[in-house]
């Protein structure tokens, strides 16, 4: 075993960690994991902490689920990878069916990889390519949302739209064509009324579609923003989107990369609206967050489009060495069985009123400007003025004080600008989840108490 200063070492040596500013990184003591037990994360000097935002969203039941454990060592007795090119495997196929199974009705293929920023890509080559194989090619722009995230890889970033993360990378993307996402905390219209609001986006979403379907494949977008700021789209939104979708002859992406598996109160959140996407993108919490799956679900009308002769070159280029990889596909049918078994989409919408409830005392706090929540996806938005909605500056970096100050008070959480996130396991108790709101609420009080003196 090595000692944390060892450890610490070796990673400034030699680990780069993702979406991370080593120097700031490296200057803040970071934790370095060893264990985890349940909801916990216990680090290589035996401290606890709550997995606030579910090891980056995609955790569901906990750390060291033994039925989870078991459909691994089960699958490695087995074998644990062979490639999908040309031949199938066993839990590949299992999962195929299980996903149709429990997906929005309609979505009758299933496409796997190895990330939600890949089941994003593959989203992408699918409705591209859908166009050109009925013959109109011209249709191979794309829709999305401002302030959209849909994973880091070139192809993503395209329709990608969060200045920090995106910027940098322009001269390298292809364009796409940015259309407001509906939030009612800050919009720019001067109405009350938000019936009225919601519309207004509409109407802009509709005034772009209608002066270039000609030229647009599919819209992509997120029914609950989450990089941009754990903004839940308004009722009915996506379902007005799918019946604009159907009229302008433009497919309908939805990424449930964050939002699927539980997180928001449904299966998947589409069915919030009851809709069902022509494309449908997954990853994060299919394995429960035990290993690195993704897919990307299409309908009967998008596979027929590639399906034909081998000379038509109809067929979708892609696939990885590793995908569809046994071990992971056996513990997400292991992982779906859970979900099942322990009703854990009814235990999340029965608990995310109580949770409404704890996350209502934050309101005590002048500086919780807004608090969002669909199911267990939460955004606690921190403003410097609560009348004026003014932000806090950037150099104040409040949003990462709080989750320094959390992880004194014992949770890990990862903030977004001055959002701060809260996405707990999906199977947490209702007494861990007032532990960890109790943590919050501390450490906003004191943090914003601490920016006043
Ligand atoms: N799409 C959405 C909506 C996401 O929130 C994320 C990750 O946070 C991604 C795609 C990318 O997923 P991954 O990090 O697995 O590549």
């Amino acid at each position: 075993t090595y000692s944390y200063e060892e450890l610490y070492e070796k990673n400034a040596k030699y680990l780069w960690n993702p979406f991370t500013q080593m120097k700031e990184y490296l200057a803040d003591q970071p934790v370095i994991i060893e264990r985890g037990e349940g909801r916990k994360l216990i680090d290589v000097q035996g401290r606890e902490y709550w997995d606030g935002v579910s090891s980056v969203w995609l955790n569901v039941h906990g750390h060291r689920v033994p039925e989870l454990d078991e459909a691994i060592r089960e699958q490695l007795d087995k074998i644990a990878h062979s490639t999908l090119l040309g031949m199938a495997n066993v839990p590949a196929v299992l999962l195929a069916e299980k996903l149709v199974q429990i997906a929005p009705p309609g979505l009758s293929k299933v496409f796997f990889s190895d990330s939600g920023a890949e089941a994003v890509e593959i989203a992408l080559k699918i409705a591209f390519q859908y166009w050109r194989n009925l013959g109109r090619p011209e249709k191979d722009s794309f829709l999305t949302m401002k302030e959209a995230y849909h994973g880091d890889t070139v192809g993503a970033v395209s329709v990608g739209a969060i200045d920090m993360f995106h910027k940098m990378y322009a001269p390298l993307l292809f364009p796409s064509i940015k259309v407001p996402f509906p939030t009612l905390y800050r919009h720019p219209y001067e109405l009350a009324d938000e019936k009225q609001v919601v519309q207004r986006y509409l109407a802009e979403m509709e005034a772009v579609m209608a002066a270039q379907a000609h030229r647009i494949a599919a819209l992509i977008v997120e029914p609950v923003q989450g990089a941009g700021g754990m903004i839940p789209m308004p009722k009915g939104y996506l379902k007005a989107l799918r019946e604009l979708c159907n009229q302008y002859d433009i497919l309908l992406i939805v990424d449930e990369v964050a939002t699927g598996f539980g997180r928001t109160g449904k299966m998947f959140a589409c069915e919030h609206d009851g809709v069902t996407p022509d494309v449908m993108s997954v990853a994060k919490g299919i394995t429960g967050g035990y290993l690195p799956i993704a897919a990307t679900l299409a309908t009967d009308r998008i596979y027929d489009a590639f399906y034909a002769d081998y000379e038509e070159f109809k067929t979708l280029y892609h696939g990885h060495s590793y995908t569809g990889n046994q071990l992971g596909c056996a513990v997400a049918l292991a992982n779906l069985e859970l979900f099942e078994s322990r009703h854990l989409v009814e235990h999340v919408t029965k608990s995310a009123d109580h949770l409404a409830d704890q996350l209502n005392s934050l309101r005590e706090l002048k500086h919780v400007g807004d608090i969002r929540q669909k199911g267990f996806m939460i955004g606690i938005e921190l403003v410097a003025d609560r009348t004026t909605k003014q932000a806090y500056p950037f150099a104040k970096r409040m949003g990462v004080k709080v989750a320094r100050r959390c992880r004194e008070l014992g949770m890990l959480l990862r903030p977004l600008g001055d959002v701060v996130v809260f996405m707990p396991p999906l199977a947490s108790t209702i007494e861990e989840l007032d532990s960890m709101v109790k943590i919050l609420y501390q450490a906003i009080a004191e943090v914003t108490l601490d920016d006043e003196r």
